[in-house]
């Protein structure tokens, strides 16, 4: 006979009114940076100026950025259904994904632009290239505070945020060097900076594609101690061994656990179970957990999962599988 459980934590750190004010935080970036574009792309083709049309074509990718995390989001806040029981929580993180092999290519394009600059380096008009990074800053400085909190534990927003700090430091960029240009006539000033934040653009997105990954393919949460919840289970007085242990995130922020009970034959169901919820509601980091508690061995397949056996819970990848 068995027993299943679903006990579901209030603490979740996303909700769906969060998502809301996600999608809000993300449209008022995604016009500004819009609008931003058009102006900046103007200015590029009215000076001649390579660095802003450059730039431009920057926030344009941060546009896109902030359009799929958009995207991501709508299909993410869809209620869950007979077809999609989680919902679609999950399109944020391929959202995430997508982005970050965005940022990723966008990371070589800096870095192959920089490095043909500076073979070749061309003048460069100072006074639109400081008028191009003013407006920029200040679209990017509005932008950047209203995602600022989401960005945190969200790894959609992340992404779509990495954009818009990506544009931010173009247009720093700009200034520093528009004035070093301005000073000393060193135009290969420009390309040296633009690698420089080239390689920052590379690093953050390898972070957010193995993070992205971590959640597809469905690894341990860092945020949950695995060994510490079984171990916990464990010291349950009825309870004989804990296995089939599974802890998976939906998304950022929305853990889920899964393990068997295999407990004493005189042993009371509703006991065991009380006491693994206790355990679960003292773990703030758990979203959703399905525990199943029984008195002998249902499964066929038991042999591919890792087995927690009483005696032996420090060691993490027990051979041994006393079934019975
Ligand atoms: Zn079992």
């Amino acid at each position: 006979m068995n027993k299943q459980n679903n006990t579901q934590n209030a603490s979740t750190n996303h909700s769906f009114h969060g998502m809301k004010a996600d999608a809000r935080a993300l449209k008022i970036t995604g016009w500004l940076t819009g609008i931003y574009f058009i102006i900046e792309l103007f200015l590029g083709f009215y000076s001649g100026s390579v660095a802003v049309i450059s730039d431009a074509f920057h926030t344009f990718s941060a546009v896109g950025g902030v359009l799929i995390a958009l995207i991501a989001n709508k299909i993410a806040m869809r209620s869950p259904g007979k077809n999609h029981t989680f919902g679609l929580i999950r399109a944020e993180i391929v959202g995430a994904l997508l982005n970050g092999v965005f940022l990723l290519l966008m990371a070589f394009y800096v870095l192959w632009m920089g490095y043909s600059r500076l073979q070749q380096s061309i003048e460069l008009p100072t006074n639109i290239m400081f008028l191009s990074a003013f407006g920029g800053l200040i679209t990017e400085v509005i932008a950047m505070r209203v995602m600022w909190k989401s960005q945190k534990n969200n790894l959609n927003m992340k992404g779509a945020f990495w954009h818009v700090i990506q544009t931010f430091v173009g247009s720093i960029i700009i200034i520093i060097a528009a004035v070093v240009i301005k000073l000393t006539g060193w135009y290969p000033i420009d390309p040296i900076l633009g690698m420089l934040f080239g390689l920052v653009l590379f690093v953050a997105s390898i972070g957010i594609i193995k993070q992205s990954f971590n959640i597809l393919l469905e690894t341990t949460p860092k945020d949950i101690n695995l060994d510490e919840v079984v171990k916990e289970l464990n010291e349950i007085e009825a309870v004989v061994n804990v296995h089939h242990v599974h802890a998976w995130a939906l998304t950022t922020g929305k853990n889920v656990f899964m393990a068997h009970l295999l407990i004493k034959q005189d042993a009371d169901h509703e006991q065991v179970l009380e006491k693994a919820s206790q355990v679960f509601t003292n773990n703030p980091n758990i979203y959703f957990t399905t525990v199943q508690v029984e008195k002998k061995h249902h499964e066929d397949n038991e042999a591919e999962f890792i087995d927690y056996t009483k005696s032996s819970t420090q060691q993490k990848h027990s051979e041994s599988h006393n079934a019975n």
